[in-house]
């Protein structure tokens, strides 16, 4: 420890989170009230890191378990691949893992090293491709990030860099993903803080404080710094995140099989005082609070001529394409507009309407007719603070006169659009919330279909 650190650590010794002490998170059971055990008061950094003793037979034990019990997945196959190679595959499926489950993951990464293998291949695509291929992965941001990164290490020669301080210059490289990278692939000896590692390092050591506290954090990183194994840093820090991905999981701990078991000082407090959870530690997380916003998607069919509509025959859908900059960028979404709340049928249908018109000149009656239009539902897309609700049209039209010439044309000012047939449509990248718009429709359609003694759906005209 450097002497800044030593006086900064010194000085903040008082106001170090005592994580043990703070009051313990709301469980079904309630605590006794009782003094604090040896083990339980203490307040110095010292008091979260680990014994000499300790830190042997907690590497032995986990990398052996690890050895045993870890997850055949397709970004450990390339273990014995260059290091390089096991860089960027690390890269890829360390970002793909943030926000999304492991089982989603794994086909989106096959897929994705499939047709980027190495970081040149990706550096060659196109952002909308990258999209495309990211499309019901959700949190874009990650796969444009990836992008820009594969791009920057081709644009500086084409080596992967090897150490944590210069992976950090990457674009969405943080410390996490750079010290994953660094130990599994190149062998340096540096810890990985993801919030499996923060809940099985706050339940060795029984820290019962907020996981999301950046002092807690700090804490653990100083831990996970000390236990990780010399000769092996990669795999020692892929096992205790395994360990917390499946044996000591939020919920629902399996302590009898855990390889640390006889480590877990918060097992130990459960043990003599059943009061206690080792769920308890460290504390439920709060929740921020999820912003409601509202929008109104219309899925417009355009019928190549007038008489019947099986959905996606002889027809094709219109779709925009996002700005090439920001969310979502360059992927290809129904007309939609954004609401100012909760809004009934007709409001909705004026935005909708407006927007047809401004954006694309379609005008009821001028230059196409309403062959069928129909409200089919709404849900909710949710993001990290935003709880969307979707309401869902369905708008099929046939265009006349003037407007025939209308879809010629493939753009408009700013915007991009296109139309495409069904069978185009199953093939697209698109984004889920898209997907997911579509197959409400369908199963709409479906609905009345079977409800009919024909598969063709009977065009009911409407008034615009
Ligand atoms: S003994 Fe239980 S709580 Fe402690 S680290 Fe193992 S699984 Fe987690």
């Amino acid at each position: 420890m450097s002497d800044g650190e030593k006086n900064e650590n010194e000085e903040n010794v008082k106001k170090k989170t005592d994580f043990r002490r703070k009051k313990k998170p709301t469980t079904k059971r309630k605590r006794r009230s009782r003094s604090p055990s040896k083990s339980e008061a203490v307040v110095d950094i010292e008091d979260i890191m680990f014994s000499i003793d300790n830190v042997q037979t907690i590497r032995a034990s986990l990398l052996d378990w690890y050895d045993r019990s870890r997850r055949d997945l397709p970004w450990r196959s390339l273990d014995k691949g260059e290091p390089e190679t096991r860089a960027y595959g690390v890269w890829v499926s360390e970002i793909m893992l943030q926000q999304t489950r492991v089982q989603t993951v794994v086909q989106f990464y096959n897929r994705w090293m499939l047709k980027w293998p190495t970081v040149q291949h990706l550096s060659r695509a196109s952002l909308e491709e990258v999209n495309e291929m990211w499309a019901g992965l959700g949190y874009y941001r990650r796969a444009r990030f990836l992008f820009e990164g594969a791009k920057m290490i081709v644009k500086e020669g084409g080596r992967f860099p090897k150490t944590v301080s210069s992976l950090r210059k990457i674009p969405g490289i943080g410390e996490y993903t750079a010290g994953a990278i660094a130990s599994i692939a190149f062998g340096e000896v540096v810890p990985v803080v993801d919030g499996n590692v923060i809940r099985v390092i706050a339940r060795l050591k029984a820290i019962s404080g907020n996981p999301k506290d950046p002092k807690l954090i700090k804490q653990v990183w100083k831990a996970a710094a000390q236990l990780v194994d010399l000769s092996r840093p990669g795999d020692f820090n892929q096992a205790l995140m395994e360990l917390g991905a499946t044996l000591c999981t939020p919920t629902n701990p399996s302590c009898s099989t855990c390889p640390v078991f006889d480590h877990c000082e918060a097992l130990s407090i459960s043990k003599r005082d059943s009061s206690v959870l080792v769920t308890d530690y460290p504390a439920k997380g709060i929740k921020t609070k999820q912003r409601h916003d509202y929008s109104a998607v219309c899925v417009v069919e355009i019928l190549e001529s007038q008489g019947t509509s099986e959905l996606g025959q002889s027809s094709r859908f219109l779709l925009v394409k996002r700005p090439d900059e920001g969310l979502l960028a360059g992927l290809w979404e129904f007309p939609s507009v954004s609401l100012d709340g909760e809004a009934d049928s007709s409001t909705r249908r004026e935005s909708i309407d407006s927007l047809l018109s401004k954006n694309f000149g379609l005008e009821p009656k001028k230059n196409f007719e309403i062959v069928n239009r129909e409200d089919v539902g709404d849900f909710i897309h949710v993001f990290t603070h935003i709880r969307l609700k979707i309401y869902v049209e369905h708008l099929v039209l046939c265009l006349k006169g003037e407007g025939s010439k209308l879809f010629r044309k493939q753009e408009k000012k700013s915007i991009l659009w296109k139309c495409v047939e069904n069978k185009v449509m199953s093939t697209m990248g698109l984004t889920s919330s898209v997907r997911k718009a579509y197959a409400m429709v369908e199963k709409f359609q479906a609905g009345k279909t079977s409800s009919s003694s024909s598969r063709v759906l009977p065009i009911k005209k409407q008034k615009s």
